[in-house]
């Protein structure tokens, strides 16, 4: 497997590997990252589809990409994903895979038309006093010494932020930040989290900077990720006869492993309450998703709470890697990520807006007619002095392609699950939907005598708890994430987010899909390039343009300095006078 980039390796469609027809494969999961790796088994190692078996322990494909109505408890959707123009992998994919509402067309061209259309920004970022505007004024608002621990962030190399954590790197100059309310809602980063997480985070989309503050950075699917990237790629693997199995929890995976080789040989998993195995030749490829974002989260609904189950259980991605990895230390340490769920959780909440009477309090901070079909808040929009941390939004109605018209579906989450409410007196994870909804009410500025009428009788919320959503931003070190396809493997590899792939960010769907696709194109050597992550952080235009936009459009002279690196940067100023690069930096604005 090697990187590559441009048109000569997108373009280019690899020839059938060899021997491929006596191969099988299993796929232990079916969340994007596996689903990926089928598409890629089918699609370019070209495995026959009825070679290729799903085991996954959930009765529905998808994984943490949910998006489902549940009788008698609502709509419901985990998350909702931004999304990016340079998920190389995502779209070298996508754009073979045909979209399920309109024929002739790829999911990527359906996609690219809707963002065309309809791009995405925000006209309110955040609010605070309830409903008021919270003046972000598409300002990062970084003082100088602030731009240079993120800027020494950027130069520190991974190794020495292993097992660092945000408040090893960053003080109260970030942290208090606009830049800071914006990062950590936007990606869901605790103070407590990886700094090499961060790190990789400002590399990988640093094109982006700009386009922070107002979202026009962002693109979103038409509905619900389950329905818009789930069912699409579901649809192209049945065609090709892929073999779907539900309820099947994969308990463990054996191994012979000697100096130089690595070979899977029995997968032992629990279906229709039986006991089952499946012997393994180095002919079978085994491709596991270990550990999960989504493993243990649970549904509370209108009038029930989602309940904090922590739990690691037998056939579930946590326990399945903690006995894997007892086999090898190539395979990784589950316990780095999925031992302090008091640190890794958070919440969110569908809410339904069952009638137009909460409409306009949405539409005053939107300020888009939220019926309209096209984009609605445009992102999320923060409650700056929520105590959960509260963000909320609601993308392109309808989300769901059922929903009927006069509802509205949105998402509200919050950050900190353990906190009261500003108005409900409760921890978030305390509370029942409706008390959830309640609060955002109240954030919303509707008046407080008929917050509970409106949480009642106008909406519907369902929380859902997450203990390990935030798992993967624990600070870690390397090998602490097994490599895609580990040293000697002979025919296995590991999928999704706690896989380790060099320069990419977790919490991505590019992530989860670009280990399906490293691993088939390893395990089968295929013989066309892996898209490289997008390389914008070696790009000199990005990062001038990038460096202006952080500091709110400052020259590179209004930073606070030295005397002496006053002097020095009037030296390298005068050294640059008349050659491209003194154009480069007018052009970025960052000198006059
Ligand atoms: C709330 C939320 C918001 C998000 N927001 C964004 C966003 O804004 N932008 C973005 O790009 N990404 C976002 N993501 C991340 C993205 O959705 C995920 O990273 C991606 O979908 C994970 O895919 P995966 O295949 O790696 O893992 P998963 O989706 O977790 O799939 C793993 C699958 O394996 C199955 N499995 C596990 N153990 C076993 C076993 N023992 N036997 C059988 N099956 C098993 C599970 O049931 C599951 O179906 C978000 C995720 C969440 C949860």
């Amino acid at each position: 497997m090697y990187y590559g980039s441009g048109n000569y390796e997108a373009f280019a469609r690899p020839r059938k590997p060899k021997d491929v027809d006596k191969k099988s494969a299993y796929i232990i999961g079916s969340g994007l990252a596996a689903l990926s790796a089928a598409c890629y088994l089918v699609r370019d190692g070209q495995m026959k589809g009825e070679n290729i078996h799903i085991l996954e322990k959930g009765p529905l494909p998808g994984g943490a990409c949910d998006g489902y109505e549940y009788k008698q408890v609502g709509y419901v959707m985990r998350g909702g994903r931004e999304m990016d123009n340079h998920f190389e992998v995502m779209w070298d994919l996508y754009r073979d895979i045909p979209s399920i509402e309109t024929e002739g067309v790829s999911v990527l061209d359906e996609y690219y038309w809707l963002n065309k259309d309809d791009p995405n920004f925000s006209y309110m970022r955040a609010t605070e006093n309830r409903g008021q505007d919270g003046k972000t004024e598409g300002k990062f608002k970084l003082s100088d010494d602030a731009a240079k621990q993120i800027l020494k962030l950027f130069f520190t190399q991974d190794k020495d932020l292993f097992n660092k954590k945000i408040t090893d790197i960053f003080d109260e100059e970030v942290l208090n930040s606009t830049f800071w309310l914006y990062w950590r809602t936007m990606f869901a980063f605790e103070n407590w989290h990886s700094a090499l997480e961060m790190k990789l985070y400002l590399k990988r989309f640093i094109h982006h900077v700009e386009g922070l503050p107002d979202f026009k950075a962002l693109r979103f699917t038409k509905y619900n990720q389950y329905e818009s990237m789930i069912l699409p790629l579901i649809e192209y693997l049945k065609k090709h006869n892929v073999q779907f199995q539900y309820n099947a929890q994969v308990i463990d995976v054996k191994f012979n492993i000697t100096d130089t080789e690595k070979i899977a040989t029995k997968i032992l998993y629990q279906s229709e309450n039986e006991e089952k195995s499946i012997p393994l030749t180095p002919n079978d490829l085994v491709f596991i998703t270990n550990g999960g974002c989504v493993e243990n989260s649970t549904m509370g609904s209108q009038n029930t709470p989602a309940k904090f189950d922590t739990e690691l259980k037998a056939g579930g991605g946590w326990d399945m890697w903690r006995k894997i990895a007892k086999n090898h230390k190539d395979f990784g340490n589950p316990d780095n990520f999925c031992s302090d769920p008091e640190k890794t959780n958070w919440m969110s909440a569908t809410v339904t807006l069952l009638n137009d009477d909460i409409t306009p309090y949405v539409q005053k901070i939107c300020k888009r007619d939220p019926h309209s079909g096209g984009v609605v808040t445009g992102g999320i929009v923060t409650v700056k002095d929520s105590n959960w941390l509260l963000s909320w939004t609601f993308n392109r109605q309808p989300q769901f392609r059922n929903q009927p018209k006069e509802q509205l579906v949105g998402w509200v989450y919050g950050l900190f699950s353990d906190k009261k409410g500003n108005y409900i007196k409760k921890s978030m994870r305390d509370c029942t939907g409706k008390e959830i909804c309640m609060e955002w009410l109240y954030h919303l500025g509707v008046p407080e005598e008929k917050i509970e009428e409106l949480a009642e009788k106008s909406a519907n919320t369902v929380p859902v708890m997450m203990p390990y959503v935030t798992a993967f931003f624990m600070p870690r070190k390397l090998g602490d994430r097994p490599k895609v396809v580990p040293n000697g493997s002979k025919n296995f590899a590991f999928l999704g987010q706690f896989a380790e792939t060099p320069r990419d960010t977790i919490f991505t769907t590019e992530y989860s899909m670009r280990t399906g696709m490293e691993a088939v194109y390893t395990l089968l050597d295929i013989e066309r390039a892996v898209p490289e992550v997008w390389g914008s952080t070696y790009d000199i235009r990005d990062l001038l343009h990038s460096s202006y936009a952080i500091r709110d459009g400052k020259k590179i002279t209004d930073m606070k300095m030295s005397f002496i690196e006053k002097i020095a940067i009037n030296q390298v100023l005068k050294k640059i006078k008349g050659t491209d690069l003194e154009l480069l930096l007018k052009k970025y604005k960052l000198i006059d």
